[in-house]
């Protein structure tokens, strides 16, 4: 099948056009028309090759809502016309033990990713959703609930699950007391997903100019970190940070915010950590952590709590050949609070 789709084929170059072939159907595959696509700091980061290893030519996008086009014969769950997503990962062994567990993110031989991935059985690339069509097994779609409109469910798909899956991990509930730090595409839903479980949460910011966001979003205190006074009155006082700052930071001012026993978990950033020093770890027996997304069963539970809840994320709509200056903006942290791509405009960016 003949698609369209952008791509960067450099790490300087910037996203444009590019004609491909999907796959044709196999076993039990899925064709999807897309449309929508949400924008991740991941796209961003691998386009421009930040973490090594792109695959060039490279056509990013893992927040992908469309409508099932076609579907194989040994296809049971899915039938041509119904609504459904694509998140990060479009395959796995499906026979290790975190595969049976449903955490095929944590596959032993490597989950296969939605863009710069290799397919595990013809070993072609494989490319995102900036693009008009994508073919995925159908273990890896799942369903939109219908309470959930197409563009606002796009940004769950990443940023809804890597946030959901930690708070799930960490038994997140009625009274728990939550700290998300950072306050983009993951931290703000981080925010509204602790506040739908029923959590206490407080964002920690460097700016005090962020309460009113904060607060807007459900947030029930900004705390602001360059305060040393407050920080210290809020010594002991989370049971679970969600570290969402997609750089490199010191993380020894946070620490002493967690209570004993309490656990800080990276979802944004990949890369060193800085200097660390074990003392704040040993004193409360924290603990820090780091989590990749979620598995595929707890990506459509994620999807179903906020159709359910009514959690959706804060999103700005771009046509597809506003994407290079969309990348500009996200840089700068300028986006409110996620971009996604109207991908019927893809016809007329080519
Ligand atoms: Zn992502
Ligand atoms: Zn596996």
């Amino acid at each position: 099948m003949q698609t369209v789709g952008y791509a960067a084929r450099s790490p300087e170059s910037p996203l444009a056009p590019m004609a491909f072939e999907r796959r044709a159907l196999r076993g039990n595959d899925v064709a999807i028309e897309i449309t929508h696509c949400g924008v991740c700091h991941s796209d961003l980061h691998t386009a421009r090759n930040d973490w090594g290893g792109t695959r060039y030519p490279v056509i990013p996008g893992h927040e992908i809502v469309g409508r099932v086009t076609a579907v194989a014969p040994g296809v049971t769950r899915y039938k041509a016309g119904d609504r459904v997503a694509v998140g990060c990962m479009v395959d796995s062994c499906m026979e290790c033990d975190q595969c049976d567990k449903g955490e095929e993110q944590l596959c032993r031989h490597g989950m296969t990713g939605t863009y710069s991935g290799v397919d595990r059985v013809d070993g072609t690339p494989t490319h995102g959703g900036y693009s008009g069509a994508i073919v995925v097994r159908e273990e890896f779609v799942v369903k939109v609930p219908d309470a959930l409109d197409a563009a606002h469910a796009a940004p769950l798909l990443c940023a809804g699950i890597t946030v959901y899956s930690p708070l799930r991990k960490w038994n997140v509930g009625e009274g728990t007391r939550v700290g998300v730090i950072g306050l983009g595409g993951l931290g703000h839903m981080a925010v509204k997903l602790a506040v739908a479980m029923g959590a206490h949460v407080t964002v920690v910011s460097r700016a005090k100019d962020k309460e009113a966001d904060a607060l807007a979003l459900g947030a029930h205190v900004l705390l602001v970190s360059g305060d040393r006074e407050a920080m210290a009155a809020a010594r002991d006082s989370l049971d679970l940070i969600i570290d969402t700052v997609p750089v490199e930071h010191d993380l020894n001012p946070y620490l002493p915010l967690l209570d004993v026993d309490g656990t800080l978990v990276l979802v944004g950033q990949i890369g060193p950590l800085g200097k660390l020093s074990s003392l704040p770890l040993l004193r409360g027996r924290r603990r820090i952590s780091a989590s990749p997304i979620g598995g595929i069963s707890q990506t459509q539970e994620m999807l179903d709590f906020c159709g359910e809840k009514g959690v959706v994320p804060e999103i700005e709509m771009i046509r597809m050949d506003e994407i290079n200056h969309a990348y500009d903006r996200l840089e700068k942290a300028d986006v409110r609070y996620r971009f996604v791509i109207d991908m019927a405009t893809l016809e007329n960016a080519v």
